[in-house]
Formats: C-alpha cells, structure tokens, sequence
C-alpha cells in the first residue's frame, strides 16, 4: 500500500511537473516574437537539451531563410524554379515515400520506369518494341546529373576492364577524353572512381571540345570520350556527330558518352533535325538532369545504355519487388519519391507541344537579350537562334581604360538581387572574364526587359566612379562577394581541380 501510494504520488508530482511545462509551452507558442526565444540565440552548433514550440521554430528558420537569395532572380542557374500548384501538391503528398521501396510503393516505381521510357524515346533510344513495354529501354531515375555521370563513368570503365581481362591485358589505367570545359561532377568521377583525365583544352577562340584533338588523344586505355550538349560555360553542343565519324573513319573502337544536363530537354524540341543521341552508332550512354530544363524542382536525373552490353551485369542489383524483381543501380538507396512523381506529371502535363512552346520562347527571348546586350556593346560568346542553350554568355570588349570588370557589374546587379555570375573561362583560354544569364521557363520577355533596363542602369553606376572606389569594390568582390559557409579550413584553397585552378566563381550549374 504504502509503496503503491509512493509511486502514486511521484507520477502526480511528475504529471502536475508535465502539466506546468505544457501550459508553459501553450503560452508561449499564439506569439512567436513575444516569447524568450526571440532575444535568445537560436541553438546553432550544439543540441540542446529542450524542445521549442513548432510556430516558433518554423518563423525563426523560414525567416532566417530570407537572406537566402529569390530563386527566380537566380540568372547563374539551370536547375528549376517554377512548378505549377498541382504537382507542388502530388510532390508534398509524396514526401514520406522512400522511392526504393518498390514492394510499398510500386506504383511509384512503376512511373519512374514509364519516365524512362518515354525520355529514352526522346533520345531516340533503340528498341525492338513498338510501342515501347516497360520493360524496354535501360535506364535510371538519379537525384542529378552528377549521380547519372558516375553512374556512366562506372559502366564504362567496367566494360572496359572486362574487356580487356578478356583479352588478356593490362587493365589498371584507364582513361577518359573530355574538354576542360566539362562540369566539375566530371571530374570528380574521375578522380572517385581512379580514371585517368585527359583534357582537350579550350583555347580563347573555341570553348568546345575539338573532334580531331578528342579522338587523337584516344588510346587502348580509353575507356570512351565524354561530349557535352550545353557547355555550361557558353551553352555551346559539342560536334558529337563529328566525333563519331572520325571514329567510325578511323576504325577506333571507343564509345561516346554524351553528357546532355541541360541540352537533352532543349534540343528535341528547338533542334531536332540535329543529330547528337542514340542515332548515332558510337554513342552508348547519355545523362539528361530531369531538374533543370526537365523542369522538375532539383532532386531528379536520368541515365540511359543504347543496350545491356554497355551496362556491364555486376553492377546491377536486383531488389524484390511483389514478387517480380526490380533491377537497381544506383549509388545511394533511400531517396525520396517527390521528384520522379513530379517528372512524370510534367512528361504528360506538357507533352512534346508544351515543352517546345517553352523552350521555343526562351530560344526567343535569349536571341532579344543577347541583341540589346550586343547593343550595349557586349562581345557575346553563345550561339544564338536555338544554335546553343537558352543562355547568354558574354563579355565586355578590350578596353583599355575602362575602370570595372564583369566581377564589379557582377555585384551592382546583386544590389537588385539579380544573380548573375561573372567567372573566368576554362583554362589555356587567357583567363578570359565573362558572365553568363541562364534563360529558365519563368523568364518572360517582361522580366528581361526589367534586367536590361537595370544592366543599363549598372553601367551608368559603375561608369560614374572613381578609380580608387572602383577598385576597392573589384577587389571587395573577388574577396568577400559570397556570403556562403567557408569550407573547413583543413580543405581550403583547394588547387587539384580545374575550378581551383583558374579560380573559376560560384555555382555553376
Ligand atoms: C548541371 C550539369 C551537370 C551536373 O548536373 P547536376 O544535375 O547538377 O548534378 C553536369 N554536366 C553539365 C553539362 C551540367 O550542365
């Protein structure tokens, strides 16, 4: 008895203890700025011990994310900005689905297997199925490019390898033959994964990869030749077609991987009479980023094999799915489902008319942009009229006494909040300075209008300083203009990449 009351009385203490906190909580939670919270420090670094209300934690993070910069002034980027409210919606209702999880959630899987498909068509990827079965063509959801890229890398340095085992020779080195333009994933699956890079460099008059010099440097270790369609410099289409006669010329037995980030959802529908994918015989694998002009929220790529002898068997894993096996390749295993759901409402939503209305209009609007910018006096670097990607790369003309750079026009227009990045060019290409405006869905002729106006308006800014405050404000900006986390110190000033190298500026992506 006595013990019983015991016990009773703790629980009573300990319930009236809870009580107390909840009341406490209740009354500090209907006005997030009245509580303690708002003149305390927010935890940063270290847990703490407590809870905090929801209300408070929500306002005190979505309003500390107002410094972020706004997306859709973010010029520097390709990856997606827009999408409508329905699929917002279906991507929410899906948050909690684990995409690997086939046997709970197979219709999900189902839908990624209907996007490859209908993407695999895109790309003109063979099949002996008409109309395609799900079954038919080789391919993989990833969460970007970079993922497809190693992905792709991997098959074919396995295919190589195993060849040469095959053969009986030495199979320790291989290569890969790439411009010096590639993007940084690249080179990371380089050194990953222990492939040799061998770099055809952009000189000051060519940003794209040289067919005759890519195709010379192929060696019996080359693993195959990475060509890029959109250079995320100047959104310039490597001559893939030129690359692949040359070695049907030659006899060189060396397959293309052809890197189509951005271009694979561009060039369908603004250039399709070019001839860059699966038509051609040496191509074997392509990446295209589902999150940039696949325009799906970033999260979602996709790799495709023009057959499975190029997607070598040991890499495959299958996992059981009710029954039926799903074959998985992948570097990662859990990830969300959102993305892919998201990407196959686009693919119907659009249709092939939807995405060429779009990307037909900022064909349109890249052409007007580069005409008032070439007005201005701007030497522009990007192909227009659906030549290249929906960007303008451009530059200011030598000059010898004018004061500011591209840096510092850089900076005026963050003033704005207008993001747009200067940068130097790849390497061996005189370190030429230049900036670039990616064109995404939601930039209509209005809004470029608006950004000419206040380039204009930049200009006049930068024209009427001095020479001291100009170049205090040049090196101000090349010093200190990110405001992003430093990299720990341990791996600072990092020299081993080609961006380390020429000191190539933020997110280029
Ligand atoms: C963006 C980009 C990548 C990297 O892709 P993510 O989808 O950002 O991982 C690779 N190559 C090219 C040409 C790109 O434009």
């Amino acid at each position: 008895m006595v013990h019983l009351s015991t016990v009773a009385k703790e629980s009573h203490a300990r319930r009236r203890q809870r009580e107390q906190r909840d009341k406490e909580a209740s009354a500090v939670s209907p006005y997030v700025y009245g509580t303690r919270y708002a003149i305390e420090e927010l935890p940063e670094h270290v847990m703490r011990e407590e809870e905090m209300p929801a209300s408070v934690v929500y306002r005190m993070i979505k309003d500390e994310l107002s410094l972020d910069g706004n997306p859709l002034l973010n010029l520097a980027s390709f990856v997606t900005t827009y999408m409508e409210d329905e699929v917002q919606q279906l991507m929410s209702d899906a948050m909690s689905k684990n995409f690997i999880d086939y046997e709970q959630y197979p219709q999900t899987a189902h839908i990624q297997n209907r996007c490859v498909n209908m993407i695999a068509g895109l790309l003109h990827a063979p099949t002996a199925n008409e109309p395609r079965n799900e079954q038919d063509a080789i391919g993989t959801s990833t969460v970007g490019s970079s993922e497809a890229i190693m992905l792709a890398m991997l098959a074919m340095k396995k295919r190589w390898q195993n060849r040469r085992k095959a053969a009986g020779k030495d199979w320790s080195r291989p290569n890969i033959i790439m411009n010096s333009a590639v993007q940084v994933c690249w080179e990371k699956a380089a050194r990953y994964f222990e492939v040799e890079e061998k770099y055809v460099y952009c000189t000051d008059a060519r940003y794209v990869i040289d067919p005759k010099e890519a195709v010379d440097l192929v060696d019996e270790n080359t693993v195959g030749i990475c060509a890029i369609l959109g250079t995320t410099y100047t959104g310039q289409y490597e001559d893939v077609k030129g690359i692949n006669e040359l070695l049907l010329q030659r006899n060189i037995d060396c397959p293309i991987h052809v890197d189509a980030a951005s271009g694979g959802f561009v060039v369908p529908f603004v250039r399709p009479e070019l001839v860059w994918d699966f038509r051609l015989e040496k191509v074997i694998s392509i990446n295209v980023s589902g999150h940039k002009y696949g325009l799906v929220y970033p999260g979602v790529g996709w790799v495709f094999w023009r057959a499975p002898e190029y997607l070598p068997r040991e890499l495959i894993f299958n996992i059981n799915y009710l029954g039926a096996e799903q074959a998985s390749f992948t570097l990662n295993f859990s990830k969300g489902a959102p993305h892919i759901i998201g990407q196959y409402y686009q693919l119907i939503r659009l249709g092939k008319h939807g995405y060429r209305a779009i990307m037909t209009n900022l064909t349109q609007i890249a052409d007007h942009l580069a005409a008032e910018l070439a007005k201005m006096g701007f030497i522009i670097m990007s192909e227009g009229g659906g030549r290249g990607l929906p960007l303008v790369a451009y530059r200011f003309p030598e000059q010898e006494d004018r004061l500011y750079d591209e840096f510092a026009l850089a900076h005026v227009l963050r003033r704005r909040g207008w993001v747009i990045p200067a940068y130097t060019m790849a390497p061996k290409s005189n370190q030429l300075k230049m900036m670039r405006i990616v064109l995404r869905e939601d930039f209509s002729m209005h809004r470029c209008n608006l950004l000419v106006e206040d380039i204009r308006l930049a200009i006049k800014s930068l024209e009427e300083m001095d020479a001291s405050l100009i170049e205090r404000y040049s090196h101000y900006v090349q010093t200190h203009a990110s405001r992003g986390p430093e990299g720990h110190p341990v791996y600072s000033n990092e020299q081993h990449s080609l961006q380390g190298q020429t000191g190539k500026t933020h997110a280029v992506c």
